[in-house]
This record gives structure tokens, C-alpha cells and sequence, in this order.
């Protein structure tokens, strides 16, 4: 059985001091207990500290954004595998379209952004999913067995648990457009059958995959209903607590 991920990226969002208090105000809203779901939030790295002081003994997780692959360096702004796992997180999102598209990340440096966090022991939250215009190409499957492949070359994996992928359509993000719960389950369910082919069919039937890309409380249940969808990767919803709280049970 997968427990459902409900991660929040918070993307370029949230001082330290809203931080802290949105993290105390979803507290009281899951009535002070743990979800049904693992609960994560993504704050900038400016935010992780006061996010990590107020998540109450673990039930809500932190992740951050983004990692580097070096150990450590010459590389100016950057933070390494052993600074986010020392900062408190559990998680760090690798590859989401926006640094794709606008930070010139590739499917090389995904890879290798992967093995440091593992290195690092923390949870990489890997994101893939094609753009428009691969789609309309119908290269969907295409860029998803390209971006499975490569992103996971060499990749070593102890456990189901160490590895979660998120599947964010670029054409969904941000757009208000949502994959309908038949596109996204085709989509897991041959991102699955690639982890599977990769690593075993043990681990392809038990990492957790994450759907991203305008989820809201109201369509969360169609697409949770989907075998292969364990949860979501929520962007401007994650910001407000009602919304992000409303996926959290509509998941359930
Ligand atoms: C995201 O940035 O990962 C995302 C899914 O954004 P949104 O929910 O706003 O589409």
C-alpha cells in the first residue's frame, strides 16, 4: 500500500516569519495530528530553518527546492546535499520545469543532482513531464522514457521509500489547465512501468508517483482515484492554507 504524498512547493514564496505561521496555522487545521498522507512543504532555503522549527515533531515534512551536485565548492549561491540534509529537510525537489526551463538545467545535471541528494540521504523529489508542444507532437512518452532514463542513469536505490517521482505536465504548471485523471494515470502508469524496467518491478510498483500541475481542492479526488496517482506536487495552492488543506483531505 502507497501513503499519499501532499507536497507544497512554495517556489520563490514566504518570508521566514509567514513561514512559521503558515506552518502553525496548517498544524491547527489538521487538527494537531498526522494526516492520512505524508504532508511536505518546500520553502526557499531562506525559510527552511523557521519551517523546520515549526513542524511539530515531523508531521509535516520540509523539503527544499533545489540542490547542488558537488560535495562542496567554488560554486557562488549554491547549497550542497550535506547543507539541505544539515538545515533539517527530508526532501529536495530535483528538475522542475522551471529550473529546465529558465536555470538550464538538463536531464545530465537532474541525474547527478539526484545522486548527490541521495548521497546525502535525502529524498529526492524527481520531476519530469513534457511541454505543449511535445504533446501536441504526440512525444509524450517519448520525453517521459527520455527523462526516466536519463534522470535515473546509474541511480542507486535502496528502497521504494527513497525515491519519489513527481510527473508535472510543463503545460499544467501554473497554467490553471489541468491533465485530465485519464491523461495523468496513463502517464504514471508508463513512468511506473519505467522505474520498473530500470529497478525491478518491486520497486516501479511501490515508489510513489506525484501528480503536479494546477491541482486544487476540486479536482484532487478524480485524480487521486487513479491506481497509479499517490499524491500531489501543488504549487499556487500550497500557498494558502484553506486551498493546500482542502487537497490534503480531499485526498483522503
Ligand atoms: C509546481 O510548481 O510544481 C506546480 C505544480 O505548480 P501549480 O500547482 O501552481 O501548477
Amino acid at each position: 500500500m502507497r501513503r499519499k504524498i501532499i507536497a507544497g512547493n512554495w517556489k520563490m514564496h514566504k518570508t521566514s516569519s509567514e513561514t512559521g505561521e503558515f506552518i502553525g496555522r496548517l498544524w491547527d487545521a489538521m487538527g494537531r495530528k498526522e494526516a492520512h498522507c505524508e504532508v511536505i512543504v518546500a520553502p526557499p532555503f531562506t525559510s527552511i530553518a523557521a519551517a523546520v522549527d515549526a513542524t511539530r515533531g515531523g508531521a509535516v515534512k520540509v523539503s527544499a527546492q533545489d540542490v547542488h551536485w558537488e560535495n562542496q565548492g567554488a560554486y557562488t549561491g549554491e547549497v550542497s546535499g550535506a547543507m539541505v540534509k544539515d538545515s533539517g529537510c527530508s526532501h529536495v525537489i530535483v528538475g522542475h520545469s522551471e529550473r529546465r526551463q529558465w536555470f538550464g538545467e538538463t536531464d545530465e545535471s537532474v541525474n547527478l543532482k539526484i545522486k548527490a541528494a541521495l548521497r546525502h540521504g535525502l529524498i529526492p523529489i524527481f520531476c519530469l513531464g513534457e511541454s505543449l508542444e511535445e504533446r501536441e507532437a504526440s512525444k509524450t512518452f517519448e520525453v517521459l522514457e527520455r527523462q526516466v532514463s536519463r534522470g535515473l542513469d546509474g541511480v542507486q536505490i535502496a528502497s521504494p521509500d527513497r525515491l519519489v517521482i513527481a510527473y508535472e505536465p510543463v503545460w499544467a504548471i501554473g497554467t490553471g489547465r489541468t491533465a485530465s485523471p485519464e491523461q495523468a494515470q496513463e502517464a504514471h502508469a508508463f513512468i511506473r512501468g519505467g522505474v520498473g524496467s530500470l529497478f525491478g518491478r518491486e520497486l516501479g510498483g511501490n515508489v510513489r508517483i506525484l501528480y503536479g500541475g494546477s491541482v486544487k481542492p476540486e479536482n484532487t479526488r478524480g485524480l487521486m482515484s487513479r491506481g497509479d496517482i499517490d499524491g500531489a506536487l501543488v504549487g499556487g495552492a500550497s500557498l494558502k492554507i484553506d486551498d493546500f488543506m482542502g487537497i490534503i483531505t480531499e485526498s483522503a
